[in-house]
């Protein structure tokens, strides 16, 4: 695969296998692109989670390098707080705040958000998946996301799992596609092909590619 996409460097909106997202199955008005196999798959799972009362919506789906290095730079610089803190003024060692905000957050570049086969659904608060329904939806993907191609990368942390995001509930990706990327990901880019953002000569030190982007539920790859 093109080394652009597996970085995101590419526009969705202007790359014929992938599709926009029907409002209806969004949270709010954005505009959401997936890849054209997981958006079908994404329909059947929400019409079958209907039929069990449960509504799954997309919160985020593909996001380009430009649109991950601001989200990771306004983090960085403090202009996004991360629980509440301006991690800038809070963590002033720089190595430090790139392992905090690495939390939940990828370096541009390095999310299978670029690839346009993974989804947050519902809500990015942990808060939400301990309310009532918050549980209800994530058995619900639990017991069934799996007919559909989806997997649930970021689970928690065990001999399975040792290091990498912090466990995220909302985070399902179509893994017969994923894996694939994945594959020529590990296999086509290096370090130096990010070398554009705030904090990115951790990436080394940090073995972000190997504790990251690999540090994956065994089942998704
Ligand atoms: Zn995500």
């Amino acid at each position: 695969m093109d080394e652009k996409y597996l970085l995101g460097k590419f526009d969705p909106a202007d790359d014929s296998n992938f599709v926009l997202v029907d409002k209806k199955y969004t949270s709010d008005a954005r505009d959401i692109y997936l890849r054209k196999e997981v958006y079908e798959a994404f329909i059947q799972m929400h019409e079958d989670a209907k039929k069990d009362s449960i509504i799954l919506l997309i919160v985020s789906g593909t996001r380009t390098y430009e649109y991950q290095k601001k989200l990771w730079e306004d983090k960085w610089f403090g202009y996004t707080f991360v629980n509440n803190k301006d991690l800038y003024l809070a963590v002033p060692d720089d190595l430090e705040r790139t392992k905090e905000i690495l939390k939940y957050t990828a370096m541009p570049g390095t999310s299978r958000h670029h690839w346009g086969t993974d989804i947050d659904i519902n809500s990015v608060e942990i808060e939400y998946f301990q309310t009532d329904y918050g549980k209800l939806v994530y058995n619900w993907l639990q017991n069934n996301a799996e007919k559909y191609g989806f997997c649930e990368p970021y689970t928690d942390f065990d001999s399975m799992r040792p290091y990498g995001y912090e466990p995220e509930p909302w985070h399902w990706s179509y893994y017969p596609l994923a894996k694939l990327i994945l594959e020529d990901y590990t296999k086509t880019i290096k370090f130096y092909m990010m070398i554009d953002f705030a904090g990115f000569e951790f990436f080394n030190k940090l073995e972000i590619i190997d504790k990251y982007v690999l540090g994956i539920n065994p089942k998704c790859k």
